[in-house]
């Protein structure tokens, strides 16, 4: 039997629950698949209040070190600890695992309300850079020393014309970080027969760092995918590069979604346009996530840990369970993913959903957090 390692941190608030519901879905999703082939081998890893609890640490030495030698991991939600001195846990594994890579599918699941005509239209995937751009943290308020001599710098050496009483932040973006994001776009498309990849920019203001992340992405095409990708309007055979105007791209994610379907985008344009797409297809509700790097796939629920409904059985497992999907087709068993994806749908078609999609069907039935997932399993 083929068994593959997945390291999981339960997570806060409602994450102990929806993994109580989801991981048997996934579980039986590859049973079903694959009968007595192939397996998942389950193995906790302690991070978060638990932890703290436990050892005195939000993230133990124990687990940071297991992750830096895994290749799959999947984590419920973190609370970020409030006061002084605590950075987010989730911040902290992006930047020590180097995942520069923040892979958000969106699709619209049948049945769910949507603002949009046809958000059925939506099938894209978002690449968003995960370590650079405005994210890097280079930020001084207004009326600091820090600011002022940032500004008094700039315009002695450079003759700026910037208000001395400006708050002032750095935009770095890198050649290598922004062509190893592309990479991972280009090869995402390619493996998955996609059919384009559009560079998103604010290229025509930010000429030198989102100008830069457009030329950059069209030089690794030239540099390292002659053949097999070509670029918009050119003939021939191939995942066609494509770049759009961030603006431009939000008008046509709503006009025209069906002409784009993988998209490479720097940081903060990728925080805008993930949630912006989430919420055409109808909310955050489902939404699966991974961070990446070259390493370390880490998959998890876009959401948090809903303090408020944690413990009562409320929360929708299924952003952990789409995760879990994911990581499913990450590792080439596509069968399997595609009975979750299946599963999840007839739920939807029959109305039986957990409180937050209720508000969002007409004339569904609520279940509880355990129930949806008992209804998944039911249902693969
Ligand atoms: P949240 O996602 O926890 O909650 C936002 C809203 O969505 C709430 O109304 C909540 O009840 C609801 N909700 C979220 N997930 C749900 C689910 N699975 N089913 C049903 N309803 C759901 O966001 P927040 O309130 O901004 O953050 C709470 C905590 O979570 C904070 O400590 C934050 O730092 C943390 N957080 C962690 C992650 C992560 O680990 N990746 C992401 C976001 C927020």
């Amino acid at each position: 039997m083929a068994t593959k390692t997945i390291y999981y941190i339960e997570g806060d608030g409602i994450g102990p629950e929806v993994w109580k519901a989801g991981r048997p879905v996934l579980d039986a999703a590859v049973a079903k698949a694959y009968g007595s082939d192939k397996a998942l081998d389950w193995q906790l890893l302690l991070a978060g209040e638990k932890a703290y609890a436990e050892t005195g640490e939000h993230l133990p030495k124990a687990t940071m070190e297991t992750l830096a030698k895994a290749d799959l991991a999947m984590k419920g939600p973190l609370n970020t600890p409030v006061g002084e001195g605590f950075r987010s846990l989730n911040v902290t594994m992006r930047q020590v695992f180097d995942l520069y890579a923040c892979i958000r599918p969106i699709k619209y699941f049948k049945g769910i309300e949507s603002p949009v005509k046809r958000p059925d239209l939506v099938d894209m995937v978002v690449f968003r850079e995960n370590t650079e751009d405005v994210y890097a943290g280079i930020e001084y308020q207004s009326a600091t020393p820090e600011a002022k001599k940032l500004i008094e710098f700039l315009v002695e050496e450079f003759g700026a014309k910037i208000d001395p009483t400006a708050g002032i932040g750095i935009k770095p973006i890198t050649p290598a970080g922004s062509k190893r994001l592309v990479k991972k776009a280009l090869d995402y498309a390619i493996a998955e027969g996609k059919p384009s990849v559009t560079l998103v920019h604010k290229g025509n203001i930010m000429k030198y760092t989102e100008g830069g992340f457009r030329a950059w992405g069209y030089e690794l095409a030239d540099e390292e995918y002659a053949g097999k990708i070509i670029r918009e309007g050119e003939k021939g055979a191939g995942v066609i590069l494509k770049d759009r105007i961030a603006d431009a791209m939000f008008q046509n994610a709503l006009m025209y979604p069906e002409q784009y379907s993988v998209l490479a985008t720097t940081n903060l344009n990728g925080d805008y346009i993930s949630d912006a797409l989430a919420a055409q297809v109808g909310g955050l509700g489902l939404a699966p996530g991974v961070n990446m790097g070259d390493n370390l796939a880490l998959f998890e629920p876009t959401h948090g840990t809903a303090p408020t409904i944690a413990g009562k059985d409320m929360a929708n497992p299924g952003s952990l369970i789409l995760s879990g999907a994911m990581m499913l087709e990450h590792i080439g068993w596509h069968e399997a993913a595609a009975l979750i994806h299946k599963a999840v749908e007839a739920a939807l078609t029959d109305k039986k959903v957990t409180v937050d999609l209720a508000a969002q069907i007409n004339g569904a039935t609520q279940v509880g957090c355990q129930e949806f997932g008992d209804i998944l399993l039911n249902n693969l």
